[in-house]
């Protein structure tokens, strides 16, 4: 194709593109040099890494870094087929298994990642002649699952079970329903009332779905999530989560009965037409799941930790909305002044990422700060500080 012509055929995309740098919402990506840590390194300059999703400072644990070596040593790096040809390797059964066994439930299915899970097992349950209800906030992939399904998609507002159970009264007549929400909610941070959603689930002959992506491993007495922690566990059906975030590793699953496994490992279509993860990311994610059985005190600490950085935000005069726990977004509102927020944390060394529409509605652009058991008390001290400088107009 002539050059000239492909460039023509394009040229939208050059306008797009100005109007998203107008409105301020063009992103870019960063390269982030070095180790897994809580300091980042960017263009020469050290960071305090409050962006990442490494809630228990597992990414660059020793202990995961040495499962995958020899992991890696013992099966080679790619897995070569999907799961239902010749991807299964032992790594990725025994992980299987220790999900099953650190959820209690009786079954679980590993997929390529969270992404993978929710776009996967949605129309694995439900397709035309059915409803879903999904939370306003749902993450994007809980979105894409919806619309893949072809069932009708009924939006609930936001963590409102008074609205929930309005639209399902009013919904009339289905085959099948399906309940759906994230259990720790990744941009405002607060949890979804799940006890009652369980017992409206109930009233309706509804399925219960909850993510728990950013919860796992670090909410609820074991660290099940969200739903644990409401103490309603055995009674949500669908229960997903993924290896990437508190586990450290690569990787997204569903937790629950064994019919429910061997109906999606038959039916889930990321599933089997994706490559299996490699088998070193399971030997890790095995090797993180015994780290947040054994060293309970990291969910402890970063509990804590997270709830006096949100005491002291919100003593300043940051908006911080319901956030409850180690998710701690400060909201802005204009994309333009988030941004420059932004980076007078960056010159003062803390990376705390920009959070805009579509992540979030529009007008609710805001700083999302991650914290990590990683995170050194000094370090939190010191971000609290230059917050409370930047609120109040004094330089920092
Ligand atoms: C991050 C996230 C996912 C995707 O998980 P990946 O393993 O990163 O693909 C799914 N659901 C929710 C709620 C998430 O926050």
């Amino acid at each position: 194709m002539p050059e000239d012509l492909s460039t023509q055929r394009l040229a939208w995309i050059q306008q797009s593109l100005q109007q998203l740098q107008r409105e301020g919402l063009q992103r870019q990506t960063h390269v982030f040099a070095g180790d897994q840590a809580a300091l980042l390194q960017l263009d020469g300059q050290q960071l305090v890494n409050f962006g990442s999703n490494d809630y228990l400072a597992l990414a660059g644990d020793p202990r995961l870094r040495a499962a995958a070596v020899a992991a890696t040593q013992q099966y080679g790096w790619g897995s070569g087929a999907s799961p239902l040809v010749t991807g299964l390797r032992p790594p990725h059964r025994k992980l299987e298994q220790a999900i099953s066994s650190f959820e209690g439930t009786p079954a679980a299915l590993l997929f390529p990642s969270g992404f993978a899970a929710n776009t996967g097992t949605i129309p694995a349950l439900v397709a035309e002649g059915d409803a879903i209800f999904s939370d306003r906030l749902n993450h994007a992939s809980i979105i894409d699952g919806c619309r893949l399904s072809r069932a009708d998609v009924h939006v609930y507002e936001h963590a409102d079970p008074r609205d929930l159970e309005r639209r399902l009264a009013a919904s009339g007549s289905y085959r099948r329903r399906l309940i759906v929400t994230d259990g720790l909610f990744s941009m405002t941070g607060d949890f979804a009332p799940l006890d009652a959603l369980a017992g409206i689930a109930d009233c309706y002959d509804a399925m219960l779905m909850v993510d728990e992506a950013h919860a796992t491993g670090v909410v609820g007495d074991s660290g099940q999530g969200v739903a644990e922690r409401q103490g309603v566990a055995d009674r949500v059906d669908v229960r997903v989560g993924t290896l990437s975030k508190a586990l450290g590793s690569a990787g997204g699953f569903v937790s629950g009965s064994s019919d429910l496994i061997q109906w999606l490992t038959n039916r889930a279509r990321p599933y089997f037409f994706s490559t299996a993860p490699p088998a070193a990311a399971s030997a890790a994610a095995i090797e993180a799941l015994h780290i947040v059985r054994s060293e309970p005190q990291r969910r402890c600490d970063l509990t804590a930790r997270a709830a006096e950085l949100r005491e002291a935000l919100a003593s300043q005069g940051w908006q911080t909305g319901r956030a409850a726990a180690h998710i701690i977004p400060v909201v802005v509102g204009d994309p333009v002044r988030a941004r420059s927020l932004s980076e007078a944390l960056r010159q003062r060394g803390f990376f705390v990422p920009l959070i805009r529409p579509p992540s979030v509605p529009e007008g609710h652009t805001l700083l999302r700060i991650s914290l990590s058991y990683g995170h050194s008390v000094a370090a939190i001290r010191r971000l609290t500080d230059a917050l409370g400088a930047l609120r109040s107009g004094t330089p920092g």
